[in-house]
């Protein structure tokens, strides 16, 4: 079910909460709200369609990946800075991101993944991340 994108910055800066396999609903309305936005949206986290819970979209290439309870095991030392826009706020702010990323995450099957991410992919991941803690570009 596609949902309203949120863009109260109160909401937008909770921090998420861990899902479980009965989140499954949040997750699947995050992808259609994603897909929905496709033209003008490359990720989304859960926080954006109002639920505080730990999951993320990411557009990969032709697909989506759907990221849930995310977390960083490593990541560059190198970082460059950037600009990034969110659907959730207006215009595009300046911000500083990793080269690449490491990341565990339990997949739409819930089954445990392992993941390293280079180039605008890991970009977008971090940006999606933050939003689980809260944070706004
Ligand atoms: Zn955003």
């Amino acid at each position: 079910m596609v949902r309203e994108i949120v863009r109260d910055t109160a909401v937008l800066s909770r921090r998420a909460l861990p899902v479980t396999r009965r989140d499954r609903a949040v997750a699947e309305d995050l992808l259609d709200t994603l897909r929905a936005h496709a033209a003008d949206c490359v990720g989304m986290a859960a926080n954006m369609i109002g639920a505080a819970k730990r999951v993320i979209a990411v557009r990969a290439g032709q697909s989506y990946l759907l990221m849930m309870n995310p977390v960083v095991t490593a990541r560059s030392a190198e970082m460059y800075e950037t600009e990034e826009g969110c659907l959730s706020l207006v215009g595009v702010r300046p911000v500083r991101r990793h080269v690449w990323i490491e990341v565990t995450y339990r997949d739409r099957r819930f089954k445990e993944k392992a993941q390293r991410f280079t180039g605008f992919t890991a970009q977008i991941v971090q940006h999606e991340m933050d939003h689980l803690e809260g944070i706004l570009i």
